[in-house]
């Protein structure tokens, strides 16, 4: 270990700031930030500093350095450009053991600054002990986003009720309990901004574990959508509850690069209907939600594209309030948006299409039965889900009620995966082309002007 990473206290401590430009600039705001009284001294200092002493406790001192200005300082940092300068500051400050840190020469430091992920009282310091500071700021990109916005009111919520916890829970029932508080629906009420309700709760499960002597607590549902197949299109809080949940539910259409994500502890149990065949039902689906949040368990109901769009998700929850059980609806990247993304049709477009239409190319017993004049509709985008198998009679049947037969159509197969398939044609042309490919779902077909636009739009390589 190169450094060892300590927290300094600076609340109300001097600290020396030499140097009056940008660099300067830089290192004065978080040190400010930290509570420290800055001085900062130069012969001239810029006006972005000027600014900020006008509003904060930042003396400037507009004169060459002189070695006096270190005394009783508790920090000191070079922000210089003049190099022989920042070796002399260097030099007399380690001279009295005192903290230096010279911009950008770790040569000459004693301390460095780390790339700072900050949600106080929690704080998340990088450091590359000075070899490369881009990549303690890429990481600290990849930690923002993991990390909720609001994770510090968590850590504020913990420290009210620490000793609540100490006086109501046995010392070997505590940390169950703070993990369930800490991943669960507790911290997803703090995480959307409602510590009202995060507080009751709290309140609540204490009391409630206290009666069961620390045995769990119910337990509550996600209802995820996990979007089309291509991982990247998950959302933050998608990936976050994938992480902690104790069981997933899911079905085919989760693709494998996404279950990968899944807490690899976690329960998996695979409740996916293939076509025809219901090897579960959705009744017997809402009741194990149901059975297993009871129980306890963190419930990871995953679905492909959104749960919302043709995926019964509103039948589930319903069923879950019926019962009483917590829940959250994490929306995902419907199947629509990310075969047209990817695929490079725009599903509405100033020059093809002012609105788009999902509609749902399948029904029980395989009877498409649409109401097909409402959909030759001039302007407008139309998307079939689970049309494949009704490939012929929707293309038909839109050309049958006035559609023109060389409206432009296209069948993405597989949409966002790495094995994406794109059929174009249109409507007289689209099956037999889709035939002779060996189209396999899942399937889109979407139909109108905009599909035009795909040989210009499509990706790169494609
Ligand atoms: N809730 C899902 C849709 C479920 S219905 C969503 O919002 O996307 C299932 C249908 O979605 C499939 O029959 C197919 O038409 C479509 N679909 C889902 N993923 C797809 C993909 N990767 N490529 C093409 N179509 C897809």
């Amino acid at each position: 270990m190169d450094y060892l990473p300590l927290f300094h206290d600076l609340k109300g401590r001097r600290c020396l700031v030499v140097g009056g430009g940008e660099t300067a600039l830089r290192k004065v705001r978080p040190l400010l930030e930290a509570g420290a009284v800055v001085e900062v001294v130069a012969p001239v200092i810029d006006s972005g500093l000027r600014e900020l002493a006008a509003s904060r406790s930042l003396v400037l001192v507009e004169r060459a350095f002189e070695e006096a200005d270190l005394e009783d300082k508790a920090l000191v940092v070079a922000a210089g450009e003049d190099d022989l300068l920042d070796r002399r500051v260097s030099a007399l400050c380690q001279a009295r053991n005192l903290p230096v840190n010279v911009v950008d020469k770790p040569d000459l430091c004693s301390v460095i600054f780390p790339a700072i992920v900050d949600r106080s009282p929690i704080q998340i310091a990088i450091g590359t002990g000075g070899s490369a500071p881009v990549l303690a700021r890429l990481l600290r990109g990849r930690l923002e986003a993991m990390l909720p916005g609001r994770y510090g009111d968590l850590a504020r919520l913990a420290d009210r009720f620490r000793g609540a916890v100490r006086e109501k829970l046995e010392p070997e029932k505590r940390r169950a309990f703070w993990e369930q508080v800490l991943e669960g629906k507790i911290a997803e009420l703090v995480y959307t901004g409602r510590n009202r309700q995060a507080e009751a709760a709290m309140n609540e499960a204490l009391e409630e574990a206290a009666r069961r002597g620390g045995e769990p607590v119910q337990g509550e549902v996600y209802l995820v959508g996990g979007g089309p197949g291509d991982p990247d299109l998950l959302t933050f809080r998608a990936l976050r509850l994938m992480q902690q949940a104790d069981i997933v539910i899911h079905d085919r259409l989760v693709s494998k690069e996404v279950l990968d994500l899944v807490r690899r502890d976690a329960e998996r149990l695979y409740v996916g209907k293939t076509a025809g065949n219901h090897p579960v039902t959705q009744d017997n689906i809402n009741r194990k939600l149901v059975e297993y949040a009871q129980k306890g368990y963190r419930v990871l109901r995953l679905k492909g594209g959104d749960p919302f769009i043709f995926g019964r998700g509103g039948e589930e929850i319903e069923h879950l309030a019926d019962h009483g059980i917590a829940f959250q609806v994490v929306p995902g990247i419907t199947a629509a948006s990310g075969c047209a993304s990817y695929a490079g049709i725009p599903l509405t477009h100033r020059d093809h299409a002012q609105s788009v239409r999902f509609i749902a190319g399948h029904r029980r017993d395989d009877q498409l039965d649409l109401d097909w004049a409402a959909l030759v509709t001039p302007g407008e985008t139309l998307v079939f889900y689970m049309g494949l198998n009704n490939l012929e009679t929707i293309c038909r049947q839109l050309a049958a009620h006035g559609m023109a037969a060389d409206t432009p159509a296209a069948l993405v197969e597989k949409g966002t995966t790495d094995n994406q398939r794109v059929f174009t044609g249109d409507l007289a042309t689209l099956p037999e082309i889709v035939r002779r490919g060996g189209g396999r779902a899942p399937t889109l077909i979407i139909v109108g002007s905009v599909v035009s636009l795909h040989n210009q739009l499509k990706w790169f390589g494609e």
